[in-house]
C-alpha cells in the first residue's frame, strides 16, 4: 500500500459550474502533505518549546524531537556516520549554503540543464557550465573532460538526480565515480529524485545531498543539506546570530562546528519533524510508491504518444529511466492556455512555463513552434488511473478542437 495524502478528496469548481475531484499533476512543484506527517505535527503542537535553549520539560523534549528528526533524515539518505544534516528552508537554501562553503579556489562544474537553484548559486568566475547532456554516457564524458581541463585546486560537480522538466534520471553513481577519479567532490540535487527513488549517499558515493520537504509530502519551510562537514566547518556561518556561536566576548566570536554553525536563530522544529515523518513514511513504502508511479507514468506516456499535435520532450531520449514527470506542448495552443483550460474545464492542475530551468527548456524547445514554454505534468502518490485518463482525454480534445473559452494569460512564478 502507499501512504495516504491529506486533501485527496479535494473538490474543485469548473468553468461550467460543475465540481470535480482535483487531479493534481503538479507534484514536481510541491506535493500534498501525508496523513502521517499531519499526525506527527499534531502530536508535537501541544508541547513544543524552544530547541537547544530552555531547560524546561517542553524544551527538552522538543530538542529531542529536533535531533531525532536530524537522525531520521540522515538515515533516509543512507548517510555515512560522520555526515552531518543541516536543516535549511528548502533545496535552494541548502545549495546556497553549500555555495558559501565552497573554498575560494574551487572550480564548480554544473550542467546548463539544472534547475536554477543548482545552476546559479556558484561564483560565476569559477564555474564551468556544461551544455545539457545528450545521453547518460555523454553526461559522464563531459564531466570527465571538464574535470581534466579544470584548474588545479578543489573541484565540485553539482548535478540533479532527476530533471525537474522531464523527470529523467541522471547517472549519479557514474558521475560520482568520475568525480572521485579526478579527486573532485559531487553534490546531488535530490529535490526531484528523493520523493520517487531511494537516495543512498554512501552507495552512490556522493559528498552532499540537498532536498526539500515540500516535494517529499511535508509542508513548506524545511529542507536539508546532508553530507561532509569539513568545508562547512571551515566556512563562515550562513546566518550570524544565536545558536551559531560557541562563545562571544567584547572582541572575539568563536563559532560552533557542526550543524549549529549554519542553523543560526530559532530553528523550524515543526518543519523538521514534518520532513522527518515524511522521510520515514516514504522509505517504508518505497517499492509500492515506485510501482504505483511507474505504472501510471507508462499509461500517461503511452496515452500522450498517441495524440496527434502533441510533442513530448526528453533530454536523453524516450528510453531514459525517469520519475513521473512529462513535459509536452500542444501544436497551436499556447502552454499557458493548455494549463488554464485543463484547470477550468477538467479540474486538472499542471504547470506551464520554463520551470526555473530556462537554458534546458530553451534547448528542448529549439525547434518547437510554441513560444518557448511547455506544460509539465508530474504525478505522485494521490494520482489515479482516472486522473491519467482524464488528462490524456483532455489533451486530446485541446489538441483537436482547442479550448472552449479564451483565458487570460497569467504570469506564473518562475516565468520571465
Ligand atoms: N532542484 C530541483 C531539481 C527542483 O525541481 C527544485 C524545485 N522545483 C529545486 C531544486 C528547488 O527547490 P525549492 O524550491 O524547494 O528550493
Amino acid at each position: 500500500s502507499i501512504p495516504a495524502t491529506v486533501g485527496a478528496d479535494l473538490l474543485v469548481p469548473l468553468a461550467d459550474g460543475r465540481v470535480t475531484d482535483y487531479a493534481n499533476f503538479d507534484h514536481g512543484a510541491s506535493a500534498p502533505c501525508l496523513e502521517s506527517v499531519r499526525a506527527a505535527v499534531e502530536a508535537a503542537l501541544p508541547s513544543y518549546a524552544s530547541v537547544h535553549r530552555g531547560n524546561g520539560y517542553a524544551s527538552r523534549i522538543t530538542t529531542q524531537w529536533y535531533e531525532r528528526a536530524r537522525k531520521q533524515v540522515h538515515e533516509f539518505v543512507g548517510a555515512r556516520e560522520d555526515d552531518q544534516v543541516i536543516f535549511t528552508r528548502q533545496t535552494t537554501d541548502a545549495l546556497n549554503l553549500l555555495a558559501r562553503a565552497v573554498p575560494a579556489n574551487a572550480t564548480v562544474i554544473v550542467f546548463e540543464s539544472e534547475h536554477h537553484a543548482a545552476l546559479l548559486p556558484w561564483p560565476t568566475e569559477r564555474t564551468i557550465r556544461l551544455a545539457a547532456p545528450t545521453s547518460p554516457t555523454n553526461a559522464v564524458t563531459s564531466v570527465a573532460d571538464a574535470l581534466r581541463q579544470a584548474p588545479e585546486g578543489p573541484r565540485l560537480v553539482v548535478v540533479t538526480g532527476a530533471s525537474n522538466v522531464t523527470g529523467e534520471i541522471f547517472p549519479i553513481a557514474e558521475l560520482a565515480a568520475v568525480a572521485r577519479a579526478h579527486g573532485a567532490r559531487i553534490c546531488l540535487d535530490a529535490a526531484q529524485l528523493a520523493p520517487h527513488r531511494p537516495v543512498d549517499i554512501a552507495e552512490l558515493d556522493v559528498d552532499w545531498v540537498a532536498l526539500s520537504g515540500h516535494k517529499l509530502y511535508a509542508p513548506y519551510g524545511a529542507g536539508a543539506l546532508i553530507g561532509r562537514a569539513d568545508w562547512l566547518n571551515e566556512a563562515d556561518p550562513y546566518l550570524y546570530g544565536g545558536g551559531a556561536t560557541a562563545s562571544v566576548s567584547t572582541d572575539a566570536t568563536v563559532w560552533n562546528d557542526g550543524p549549529a554553525r549554519h542553523e543560526g536563530g530559532s530553528p523550524n522544529v515543526i518543519g523538521a519533524i514534518a520532513l522527518a515523518a515524511a522521510c520515514a513514511a516514504i522509505a517504508k513504502h518505497r517499492d509500492a510508491i515506485e510501482q504505483h508511479e511507474r505504472s501510471l507514468l507508462a499509461r500517461l506516456r503511452t496515452g500522450l504518444a498517441q495524440l496527434p499535435g502533441v510533442t513530448t520532450y526528453s533530454i536523453f531520449g524516450e528510453d531514459a529511466d525517469r520519475v513521473g514527470t512529462v513535459c509536452f506542448t500542444v501544436d497551436n495552443v499556447s502552454s499557458t492556455l493548455v494549463s488554464a483550460a485543463l484547470s477550468a474545464e477538467y479540474g486538472i492542475g499542471v504547470r506551464d512555463g520554463k520551470f526555473c530551468a530556462h537554458p534546458l527548456v530553451g534547448r528542448l524547445l529549439e525547434d518547437s513552434p510554441e513560444n518557448g514554454t511547455a506544460v509539465r505534468a508530474s504525478l505522485g502518490l494521490g494520482t489515479t488511473r482516472e486522473h491519467v485518463d482524464r488528462l490524456v482525454a483532455a489533451v486530446r480534445t485541446l489538441a483537436t478542437s482547442g479550448p472552449r473559452t479564451q483565458y487570460e494569460e497569467s504570469a506564473h512564478g518562475c516565468q520571465p
